[in-house]
């Protein structure tokens, strides 16, 4: 077990999807999944390009198809981020998108079939060094579970991954990753600690069909929140019937709001009241929109007056408060600069970007100095 942002994680394997490391002390990835046809190659390397920029880890594309395999393969030579081809029942898929280049399979070994296809499939990750994440979902549990167990329960989940894991430990494989998703948070939350405790593969976190953008992160916070705190995940995915892009910025959002990782600028903003000295909203929307492409961590307060304001400032890098006649700037938690009403956004996001750029050279001076 090790500390990480104050939360001690469940200590998992390693397993590399591509170039990124998931489990073990890795950093917990985050991914989505393209929502195009995969055939059409052009809309789908857009897709991963935008999903990517908004700072996705790891990218997964559904492979319903030959015709999407052989797409799927002109796709992996176009983009820069790992893929992970979704196949389910038919294992030629597998093994074609293998052949291609493929950075994980999404399979369950359980669902394609006769064990010699099963094993054609496994022998050929193995040697490409490919690994397989098992996806259980509750509203997809085989016929029998369902009769067993009268609804989809979290022994139902468990039960019905511990098979696929059969499979693959009965041909000697371990390099592979476990997700039991539902939509009931409760479900996710009790089969997730479950099968925490019984093996030691990577886990990847995600509440399958939360929602639409408000509910879905909703519902994937409060669920793979308590996950987190728990220590338990290794890679996730905030499942939205929205834009993947919202997926990536709330699986961020809610990494840097535990502290497990951070990435660009971290927006500390007070709601607003009738004491506000300018339009906080507004800097808010205004400030998310400009600095979407920081990928440094900084800790920006935006703060309507001086009730709260100096308080945010001290923790914050940079901080706002609003003043009368003219707005408090803090650096490091000193009053650096006095803005006035006239651009404010302009004149915050020149200080924002100042900063960071005044750290990168001091840490290349650093590495300079040896
Ligand atoms: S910090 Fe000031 S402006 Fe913001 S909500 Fe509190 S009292 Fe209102």
């Amino acid at each position: 077990m090790q500390h990480d942002g104050g939360i001690r994680r469940r200590r998992s394997r390693r397993i590399m999807v591509g170039k990124v490391a998931v489990g073990g002390d890795a950093p917990i990835s985050v991914q989505s999944m393209t929502n195009t046809e995969t055939t059409d190659v052009a809309a789908t390397v857009a897709q991963i390009e935008a999903i990517q920029g908004a700072g996705a880890d790891i990218v997964r594309v559904s492979v319903p198809s030959l015709d999407a395999a052989e797409a799927f393969g002109v796709i992996r030579r176009q983009v820069q981020v790992p893929l992970v081809a979704d196949i389910h029942f038919d294992y030629r898929i597998a093994l074609r998108v293998l052949e291609l280049g493929v950075d994980c399979l999404r399979i369950n070994p359980g669902n394609i079939g006769r064990v010699e296809r099963v094993r054609t499939v496994v022998e050929k990750a193995r040697d490409l060094g490919v690994p397989i994440r098992i996806g259980v979902n509750a509203g997809s549990l085989e016929k029998d579970l369902q009769l067993k167990y009268g609804e989809p329960t979290a022994e139902a989940l468990v039960e019905s991954v511990l098979r696929h894991i059969d499979i693959l430990d009965h041909l000697d494989f371990q390099n592979f990753k476990v997700s039991l998703k539902a939509s009931n948070v409760f479900l996710a939350m009790a089969a997730y600690r479950q099968i925490a405790t019984q093996i030691d593969h990577p886990l990847h976190l995600g509440i399958t069909e939360a929602g639409g953008l408000r509910s879905g992160t909703v519902k994937s916070a409060v669920g793979l929140g308590a996950l987190l705190l728990d220590g338990i995940g290794d890679t996730l995915r905030i499942s939205l019937a929205a834009d993947p892009v919202e997926e990536v910025r709330v699986g961020w959002d809610l990494l840097k709001s535990l502290r497990l990782r951070s990435r660009g600028v971290n927006l500390i903003a007070c709601p607003s009241c009738s004491r506000q000295g300018f339009d906080v909203i507004g800097t808010v929307n205004a400030l998310e929109a400009r600095l979407d492409d920081i990928t440094e961590s900084l800790d920006v307060a935006v703060i309507g007056c001086i009730v709260n304001g100096p308080g945010e400032a001290r923790v914050a890098d940079l901080g706002l408060t609003g003043g009368t006649p003219r707005h408090l700037l803090y650096r490091d938690g000193k009053v650096q600069d006095k803005l006035d009403k006239a651009d404010l956004v302009d004149q915050l996001e020149r200080h924002i970007r100042a900063t960071i750029r005044a750290r990168a050279e001091a840490e290349a001076s650093i590495i300079a100095r040896g």
